[in-house]
């Protein structure tokens, strides 16, 4: 559904969540001229906050609680939003929101960015020395549980399970962590870049246990156990599980929706098979505009972008191309800046770029072909901007290839 400015002061639209991607859609929209009712509903009682200084910043104890907050007091007044912290959303059907409190609300226009929580298997048990983080209240929890920890097992080795070791380890933990690939970060950066990944922890004093599925995950007084498929048990007074993310795709649930994997929605997030809803962030699984595939991020940046686009459309103003660049992330671990551009889902060979053995900064690159389809950078912040415009162009042309 596609509106004109005309209409826009009338238009009421709802936010069904107040994470990265809720907040910033409510402040493009007033960004761009949208004057009408905006409510945002959020299940989280605080006031809308990043989620990636959580395994860093607030973790280490460097940033205050406000420090991780999208918007101060006086911001969000200037934006006139009618935010509803606490709210929980029942369902979402077209042009009505249906809250856990039994009430409802209608809307011209609905976004729905419920994000996801940490994903807990069946295998871990719900017990106090067993941490997940995904919220501000999960990483208070761990932020005050660690200081007094002499050991954290972290059972995944994914970006926020590297992370909380990072930082652990700053804070003197001994810290292990087990994970069921040959490398860490193996499903985001490959075996050659992931096992770069897996020596650095190592030489920060991490003890990686790669290609160790684990079989379960109990909690005593005195600390947790991992047991691994092998038999072997690995102790420490905590445990943190990173093992992905669960989708909140509920709101949806019952529609006919294809929500599998996240909610299937066009290449400008308008919800297929519903009119007048959209989704975006980390729940939604856009068109990607280049390969045409169904594809969802969880990145920082697709969220902001994704936002910025469902404003746009919403308001039936034309979306800048720099909304739609190439695909990036960032991650911070052992004082080493981890950063990818574009689409290392296209590649079919990798190999080292660049490779500084006295600053310990290298650029790994993924191909199809001749082209260059994705970049890491480590510990080369400054590369990034010299390898973006090689990535735009060699995914294209990966893109013409494929297509002729
Ligand atoms: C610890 C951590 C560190 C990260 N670090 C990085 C990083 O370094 N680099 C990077 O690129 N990305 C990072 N990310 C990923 C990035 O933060 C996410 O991609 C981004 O937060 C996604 O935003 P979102 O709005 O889609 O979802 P979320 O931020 O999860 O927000 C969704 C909100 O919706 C609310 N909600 C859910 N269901 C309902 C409901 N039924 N009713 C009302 N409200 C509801 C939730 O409570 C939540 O507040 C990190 C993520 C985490 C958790």
């Amino acid at each position: 559904m596609r509106w004109a400015m005309s209409a826009v002061e009338s238009c009421r639209i709802g936010v069904v969540g107040s994470g990265l991607g809720g907040f910033r859609v409510a402040a493009d929209l007033r960004r761009l001229g949208h004057t009408g009712p905006l409510v945002v509903f959020g299940a989280e009682t605080h006031p809308p906050y990043d989620r990636p200084p959580l395994s860093k910043q607030i973790l280490l104890g460097d940033w205050t609680v406000d420090e991780a907050r999208l918007a101060d007091d006086a911001e969000l007044e200037a934006l006139s939003l009618d935010l509803r912290p606490g709210a929980v959303v029942r369902a979402v059907t077209p042009g009505r929101v249906h809250l856990a409190s039994g009430s409802t609300e209608d809307f011209d226009v609905v976004v729905v960015a419920t994000g996801a929580e940490a994903r807990m298997p069946d295998f871990v048990p719900d017990h106090p020395l067993i941490h997940r983080l995904r919220t501000l209240d999960d990483a208070m929890r761990l932020r005050s549980a660690l200081p007094a920890a002499e050991s954290l097992v972290v059972v995944g080795g994914g970006f926020i399970g590297g992370e909380v070791a990072a930082a652990a380890r700053v804070l003197g933990v001994d810290v292990t962590i087990v994970e069921a690939m040959p490398t860490l970060f193996h499903r985001a950066l490959g075996a050659e870049a992931g096992e770069y990944c897996s020596e650095l922890h190592r030489r920060h004093g991490v003890r990686v246990l790669s290609g160790s599925p684990v079989r379960g995950l109990s909690g005593a007084d005195g600390g947790v156990t991992v047991t691994l498929e092998d038999g072997t048990h690995v102790t420490a007074d905590l445990a943190l599980v990173g093992l992905g993310a669960s989708l909140n795709t509920g709101v949806l649930d019952g529609l006919g929706l294809d929500v599998v994997g996240g909610v299937l929605c066009d290449g400008s997030g308008a919800v297929e098979g519903l009119d007048g809803v959209y989704a975006l962030g980390d729940v939604a699984r856009w068109r990607d505009e280049l390969t045409g595939l169904p594809t969802r991020r969880e990145h920082w940046s697709t969220a902001g972008d994704q936002a910025a686009i469902v404003a746009h459309t919403i308001l039936g103003l034309p979306v800048p191309d720099y909304l739609r660049q190439a695909p990036y992330f960032w991650s911070d671990q052992h004082g080493i800046k981890i950063q990818v551009i574009g689409r290392t889902e296209m590649a079919r060979t990798g190999g080292w770029l660049e490779q500084d053995a006295d600053s310990g900064s290298a650029v790994y690159g993924y191909h199809d072909g001749e082209s260059l389809v994705a970049v890491a950078t480590f510990g080369s912040p400054r590369l990034i901007g010299k390898y973006r415009p090689l990535v735009a162009e060699g995914m294209l042309s990966a893109r013409s290839s494929a297509v002729s």
